[in-house]
């Protein structure tokens, strides 16, 4: 499994990871970022993918 951590203090709730790893990310009826803090390993690329787009360098994989 990958645990995923999203530093809240600094998400600006853009998005931009939502489009990268739908499955992971997704914007609540408030526009506010939800995601799963543990998924599993077949999703690795869109993890990356939305840590790369992420303009706030917010996401991180914790382990
Ligand atoms: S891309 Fe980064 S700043 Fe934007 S919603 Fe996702 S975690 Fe937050």
């Amino acid at each position: 499994m990958i645990k995923i951590d999203v530093d809240m203090a600094v998400c600006q709730h853009y998005g931009q990871c939502v489009f990268e790893a739908p499955t992971v990310f997704t914007l609540n009826a408030d526009d506010k970022l939800e995601y799963l803090a543990s998924v599993d390993d077949s999703l690795l690329a869109e993890v990356e993918s939305a840590i790369d787009v992420c303009p706030m360098q917010a996401i991180r994989i914790v382990e």
